[in-house]
């Protein structure tokens, strides 16, 4: 894709620091990382998002994922790991080339990758239960 960051990126053209690397995949730091070590899954094809990545490559970027995150846990010490995924401006994705975030992290990192819980009824539940599976 011409004009996307992510596949020039990937692809070599702008260079990064890289963690790993294969045909498929490269591995970035972030560069307004959350923690140190914050890294970037990048595919070298161009998939905007999770609805259009296949799932061969889908599953090829997670095995990568889970190999850093092992270097991670050995090199950085960290106490534990966020894997993230954004898809969709609503959803907080702003570069939109698929990627997964690999966020180490550490005791009072003062990080907040969480959400606020709510509280549905159980007939809430169910309905939303309903609409997705189509029961
Ligand atoms: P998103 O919000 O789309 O899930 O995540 C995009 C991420 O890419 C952000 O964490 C941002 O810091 C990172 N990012 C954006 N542009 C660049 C870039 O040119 N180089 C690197 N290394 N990271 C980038
Ligand atoms: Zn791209």
């Amino acid at each position: 894709m011409d004009n996307c960051i992510f596949c020039k990126i990937a692809s070599g053209e702008i260079p990064s620091n890289t963690l790993y690397e294969d045909e498929s995949f490269r591995v970035i730091l972030d560069n307004g990382p959350a923690t140190k070590g914050h890294a970037l899954v990048l595919p070298k094809e161009h998939y905007a998002n999770l609805f259009e990545i296949p799932d061969d490559v889908l599953a090829g970027a997670v095995k990568v994922a889970k190999k850093v995150s092992l270097t991670m846990k050995e090199k950085l010490a960290c106490d534990g790991l966020n894997l993230v995924q954004n898809n969709g401006e609503t959803a907080g994705q702003t570069v939109m080339h698929f990627h997964l975030h690999i966020i180490p992290r550490y005791e009072g990192d003062g990080q907040h990758i969480l959400w606020k819980p709510t509280s549905p009824s159980a007939e809430e539940l169910a309905q939303i239960r309903d609409v997705i599976t189509g029961a």
